[in-house]
């Protein structure tokens, strides 16, 4: 048996392609240093592969900023605006990636969206109606004969038209089926060259195919494969999908003239049941992706190797492989010399990986039971300590309705909070977060070098929360915030102050061009040891007669931005967050914050990429375990909740089930579509519409601010409506933010004044 990736991490075991990145940007290296930077980490990445031998090493996984982009560059989809620049193609590309300043120049980035329910983001192409399509870059050629160079020889790797088609986004009047002959003829000229170089194996990764297909999606797809399949030459082609299953498509692969076809057996809940039912074609391979490409444990070698004699017995050829490229995890748990070996020999990143590839195509075809190799690994799997509280399974397990419905109606606590509160129309508030100047991030940085005190740090941050108060009333906001001096991060600050929570130092996993995130770990049970956030507001709150919103991440965020288990559902580790987050509402409602804002940022991120798995698979469980944060709060205490987006006009009603009183989100960047959709479906929970866009140093004017509100109000009952920004203000500069702000209230007071004793 042989074994096989999709993808390998490229930004650097140390981030070095990042460093060496920004230093370009800034001028300080040239593009011929930058791309020795990059030759670095592509032959480390390949030698890698080699030495643990990997079957099918990959090339062309690397790029400068994003996989998407290249392939849409390699095929001339370069709108105009960077065409005309007349720049190197290097920099026309970064001209895509992160937009172009120079002098009047002023030329906008392609937008950035989430690479499926992955926290990679892929920069969106733009195709226009003259733009031509046509074979433009020899990147993929270079790649490959760079390696061979080496004694590498290796599959390349290529977004596949029809995914490419799909998510591009279509400036003028043509659509996919003005461009899919060009974009075929296209592909088949790259196979051509390919063919000439010697080539062997060509990877079209389609993720597209995992979701929702419909009659049109599978005649498209067949149409173009057909057509570069009749032309492959000598190459073999491996048709690539990874996120989930295929199953609308499923038996016309089978028809298709492809010599591989790679499933994800991890995330495609249906594959194995797919192959049962249909069969698999026997001129194919199957490249059966069983090893986990998203998350950091440890592969059950038991489990692999019978899903694997499975298809054996069936007579299916298989190659092992991941279930999606690595990408997605850190490259090494053994940099991570702060954690403990009985934790970390439970993890594998994308190094640790490449061993159980190996290790698992060794004891594959004996009798493995027997085996060293499948002893060990049984004997770690059933050997994890500290992981497990009863008194948490317990909670979870004795979990009754009644937890998910708040004692009052939303209409009962409407009533009894506008008396508790007296808010004026149009009340204003802020996301949460003020400005982390340096000298709050240096702060936090010498405590936690040792060179301060916890006191000393914390007595900087009270000094913080005392001006950030000050501020506020001066500007004259109604609702205030202590500011989140003590955050780095909204997610790693409740994961530090929850048990069953690890943190790593350099595993760093990419999120887009050379940003990169560092998600903590679920290693066990969660349970909430101490209050968290208690102190910080309520001494806020002690220093204003306003009140002050308590500010705490809500349990699907938390969930989301972290490697979660794999021993327990994903559902159960939420749940088991949720409580945790209960208690510090709890706690805050009675030391005597009466406002208490609950973010769920990233609550629509992992929304299931098939729509008919939105409710069962998620929705249903997600909604709920926000529910039990705050059901259990007075009448009077009002709940906010926060989202980054405004797109969630399709689950709007799973939305106005969260119960919260407010919602504050996303929308000076959007069309206000949204609004629409409110008033349509009767919502009822109040809501701030962000009134301008914290992501831009840029300060709104009061005009521009009443003019937005007006907007909202024709749609909106004005006595719902909150005046806020966009989002938390903590990458912002300290000036622009006191002038915009200010700008917002007067645009609020405006207002006020012109509805005041309306009906
Ligand atoms: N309360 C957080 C802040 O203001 C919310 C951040 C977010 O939504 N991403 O920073
Ligand atoms: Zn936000």
């Amino acid at each position: 048996m042989k074994t096989s990736i999709i993808g390998f991490p490229r930004i650097g075991e140390n981030r070095e392609l990042k460093f060496a990145t920004e230093k370009y940007f800034k001028n300080k290296i040239s593009f011929e240093e930058l791309e020795e930077t990059a030759k670095e980490i592509r032959k480390s990445a390949w030698t890698k592969q080699k030495e643990s031998g990997l079957d099918y090493i990959v090339s062309n996984d690397f790029s400068y900023y994003d996989l998407f982009l290249d392939a849409a560059v390699t095929f001339n989809i370069i709108p105009k605006r960077y065409r005309e620049l007349n720049l190197d193609p290097i920099d026309t590309y970064f001209a895509m990636a992160r937009g172009y300043q120079k002098d009047d120049l002023d030329v906008k980035a392609l937008s950035m969206k989430k690479w499926f329910n992955t926290n990679y983001h892929y920069m969106v192409a733009e195709i226009e109606d003259d733009t031509e399509i046509k074979l433009n870059s020899t990147k993929a050629f270079d790649e490959y004969k760079e390696a061979r160079k080496l004694g590498i020889e290796t599959k390349s790797t290529i977004v596949g038209p029809f995914t490419l088609l799909k998510l591009i986004d279509y400036k003028g009047d043509k659509g996919i089926d003005d461009f899919k002959n060009d974009l075929v003829a296209a592909y088949i000229e790259y196979i051509s060259k390919f063919n000439d170089l010697g080539l062997k194996v060509l990877q079209f990764e389609e993720p597209y195919i995992v979701k929702d297909l419909d009659s049109d999606d599978i005649a498209l797809f067949k149409e173009v494969y057909r057509e570069i399949l009749s032309n492959k030459k000598d190459i073999k082609v491996l048709l690539q999908t990874y996120f989930g299953d295929v199953r609308d498509i499923y038996e016309d692969l089978q028809d298709l003239d492809f010599d591989g076809i790679g499933l994800d057996f991890i995330e495609g809940r249906k594959t194995l049941e797919l192959i049962e039912k249909y069969g698999f074609a026997e001129d194919k391979v199957l490249f059966a992706g069983l090893i986990n490409g998203k998350n950091i444990w440890r592969n059950s070698y038991k489990k692999t190797l019978e899903v694997l004699d499975g298809l054996k017995t069936k007579g299916i050829n298989c190659v092992l492989s991941t279930s999606s490229s690595l990408l997605h995890v850190p490259y090494t748990i053994t940099n991570e010399d702060e954690l403990d070996e009985k934790y970390k020999k439970h993890f594998a990143f994308a190094y640790e990986k490449l061993e159980e590839l190996e290790e698992i195509k060794t004891i594959a075809d004996t009798d493995y039971e027997n085996e060293e190799i499948f002893k060990r690994n049984q004997d770690l799997l059933a050997n994890r300590e500290d992981y497990l509280d009863e008194s948490v399974r317990e909670r979870v397990a004795s979990i009754d309705d009644s937890i998910f419905t708040r004692i009052d109606s939303f209409e009962k606590r409407e009533e009894v909070q506008a008396e508790e509160f007296d808010l004026p129309l149009f009340p204003t508030t802020t996301i949460g977060s003020f400005p982390q100047t340096a000298n709050v991030k240096r702060n936090r940085k010498r405590f936690k070098t040792g060179e301060i005190t916890k006191e000393e740090y914390e007595d900087f941050n009270l000094q913080k929360i005392k001006e950030c108060i000050a501020l506020q009333e001066e500007i004259g906001l109604d609702v205030l915030v202590h500011g989140e001096f003590e955050r780095n991060d909204m997610v790693e600050y409740f994961g530090e102050h929850l048990s069953g929570y690890l943190f790593t130092k350099k595993a760093w996993v990419q999120s887009y061009g050379t940003r990169c995130v560092k998600p903590p770990i679920i290693w066990g049970d969660v349970k909430r040891n101490e209050p968290i956030t208690v102190k910080w507001s309520t001494y806020a709150q002690s220093l204003t007669g306003k009140p002050v919103k308590g500010m705490l991440t809500g349990p699907v965020t938390i969930l989301n931005w972290s490697f979660p288990r794999e021993d327990i559902s994903i559902q159960e580790s939420t749940y088991q967050i949720a409580l945790a987050i209960r208690d510090e509402v709890l706690d805050l409602e009675a030391a005597g914050i009466r406002v208490i804002q609950i973010d769920e940022a990233a609550l629509r991120e992992k929304l299931p990429l098939r729509k008919t798995d939105w409710y069962s698979e998620y929705l249903d469980w997600a909604i709920p375990a926000f529910r039990i944060v705050h059901s259990g709060c007075k009448a009077s205490t009002q709940i906010h909740t926060h989202m980054c987006y405004s797109e969630f006009g399709d689950i709007i009603k799973a939305i106005d089930n969260m119960d919260a009183d407010i919602i504050s989100f996303e929308a000076s960047r959007s069309n206000l579509k949204i609004l629409d959709f409110l008033k349509e479906n009767n919502f009822k929970t109040h809501v701030g519409p962000g009134v301008y866009d914290i992501h831009s140093p840029r300060v709104p004017s009061v005009e521009e601010i009443t003019t937005s509100l007006r907007k909202m109000i024709q749609k909106l009952d004005y006595k719902k409506l909150w005046v806020n920004p966009d989002c938390g203000l903590k990458t912002r500069g300290e000036e622009e933010t006191v002038k915009a702000l200010k700008n917002l209230v007067e645009a609020s007071l405006e207002l006020r004044n012109e509805y005041q004793g309306k009906n």
